[in-house]
């Protein structure tokens, strides 16, 4: 799905992954749960491009299954938040708000990526990194101007549904330090959130 003239969202991925066609290279956002390399690398042979950089709006694992194939594939630059590397190199077990959570993400874990970059030392015109914690202790969202409009990659700190939109209590690791990072984004705007699940909501 196209969403401005610089960005796409990869049809059928969940958590959303994200592309943005930017004047430093093709940046992806996010990489998606189990078994969707096929959509991402559909998207990009369909118009005969590659990722320059992968960013990782943080750890969950519908958020960076992929990210180990995506690199064998591809050799991007991946930046994430440090307190998120962590668990994307497998130094940590993955951020989990309930036991049930907890016992998932223990069964169920990605491979590791090693030779994460900071978002501190992330150089890619025309995107900043803005932390919003609470979802998980690194969470972060990417903001990038496109025609003059601003779009916010919120990942998990903003999930959308019927246009609204709202801290998931039931994952957010700390819920008052996420409903204070929801609300840095929407005052973030005028612009677009581009939610982790969901569609875009206009702020
Ligand atoms: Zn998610
Ligand atoms: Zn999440």
């Amino acid at each position: 799905m196209k969403i401005s003239e610089h960005i796409y969202r990869i049809d059928g991925t969940n958590a959303n992954v994200y592309v943005i066609f930017s004047e430093s290279g093709v940046v992806q956002i996010d990489s998606g749960f189990r078994g969707q390399l096929q959509r991402i690398r559909a998207f990009y042979s369909s118009l005969g491009v590659r990722p320059g950089f992968v960013l990782i709006t943080h750890s969950h694992i519908d958020h960076i299954w992929e990210l180990a194939r995506v690199v064998d594939e591809y050799s991007p630059e991946v930046y994430a938040h440090p307190l998120e590397a962590q668990v994307i190199e497998g130094q940590r077990p993955m951020y989990s708000s309930s036991l049930l959570l907890g016992v998932f993400g223990r069964l169920l874990r990605p491979r590791p990526v090693k030779g994460i970059k900071g978002i501190i030392s992330m150089n890619i015109k025309g995107l900043e990194a803005v932390e919003t914690p609470g979802h998980t202790p690194g969470s972060t969202s990417f903001i990038y101007v496109d025609d003059g409009k601003k779009y916010i990659f919120a990942g998990d700190a903003a999930f959308e549904a019927n246009g609204r939109l709202f801290v998931n209590r039931r994952y957010a690791t700390d819920v008052s330090v996420a409903e204070r990072s929801l609300d840095k984004i929407i005052h973030m705007g005028p612009g677009i959130v581009l939610p982790g699940h969901g569609n875009p909501v206009v702020v």
